[in-house]
């Protein structure tokens, strides 16, 4: 049962339970980009990203990945365990686009002969800067051992990811993805994976079927994530 809301983010609202190990978060329709500067609705989104995070998750999980999952509750909410996020955004990037075509002069589309793994220190105010392992030791974000743990559990879902979404017709660009720890310190795969976190692009005509298509004004941008889910969920 759901009790008092605890936090109400840009795409999620999270309540409290009577068990003070477990949340239920609500994906909500409302999109924003550039740290909040442009908001929008997508209708439909908060139930196709609960889905499908719940979907990935769960395949995740037999693949050996730990997540915060519990049970989907209905079309746009889930019971999941609680954790203390771990201040990062840990991006995993297989081909050149957004912010590192920008900073690196690198076309978009540019396969990069070797998977990288950014992290950026998750602070609205800030604007989310990119922080290495020097600066995350420095400033406690995570221990050594975590971050070890962290980066292994991202080229996991990368790599599973990347294998299965190729079978969907879709190339996995990019994306991101949260950690938590529990009350007894294990690490685990928190928040969600769906077309608002990743880049899609469609394997044959390059398409892009994700947030893109509302960041840059593509159009049809239900339409994309429609397309997603069912290329996933069948
Ligand atoms: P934002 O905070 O960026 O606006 P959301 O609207 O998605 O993002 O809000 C969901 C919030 O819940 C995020 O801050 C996320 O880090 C946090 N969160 C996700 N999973 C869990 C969890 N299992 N336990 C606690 N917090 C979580
Ligand atoms: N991303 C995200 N939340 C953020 C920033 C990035 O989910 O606050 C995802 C984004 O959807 C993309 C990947 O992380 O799949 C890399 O994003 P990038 O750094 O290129 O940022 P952007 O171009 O969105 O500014």
């Amino acid at each position: 049962m759901k009790k008092e809301m605890l936090y109400e983010g840009k795409a999620k609202k999270v309540y409290a339970t009577e068990d003070p190990e477990v949340l239920i978060v609500s994906y909500k329709d409302d999109a924003t980009a550039f740290n909040g500067l442009k908001k929008g609705t997508i209708v439909g989104k908060g139930a196709i990203n609960n889905r499908m995070t719940n979907y990935l998750m769960k395949k995740l999980e037999e693949e050996g990945v730990p997540t915060h999952f519990i049970r989907e509750l209905n079309d746009t909410e889930t019971e999941v365990k609680k954790v203390t996020i771990v201040p990062l955004e840990v991006i995993v990037r297989n081909i050149a686009a957004g912010s590192l075509s920008k900073r690196l002069g690198l076309p978009e589309g540019t396969k990069l002969k070797k998977t990288v793994l950014e992290y950026s220190y998750k602070d609205d105010a800030l604007g989310d800067p990119m922080v290495n392992d020097y600066h995350i030791f420095a400033m406690d974000l995570a221990t050594p051992e975590e971050l070890n743990l962290i980066a292994k559990y991202a080229n996991m879902v990368n790599d599973y990811l990347s294998k299965f979404l190729l079978e969907c017709g879709i190339v996995l660009v990019d994306f991101k993805i949260e950690f938590g720890k529990t009350s007894d310190g294990t690490i685990i795969l928190a928040d969600e994976i769906s077309p608002d976190t990743c880049r899609f692009w469609d394997a044959k005509t390059g398409e892009k079927l994700d947030k893109d298509r509302f960041r840059r004004d593509l159009g049809n941008v239900e339409g994309a994530y429609a397309e997603v889910f069912k290329r996933i969920m069948g």
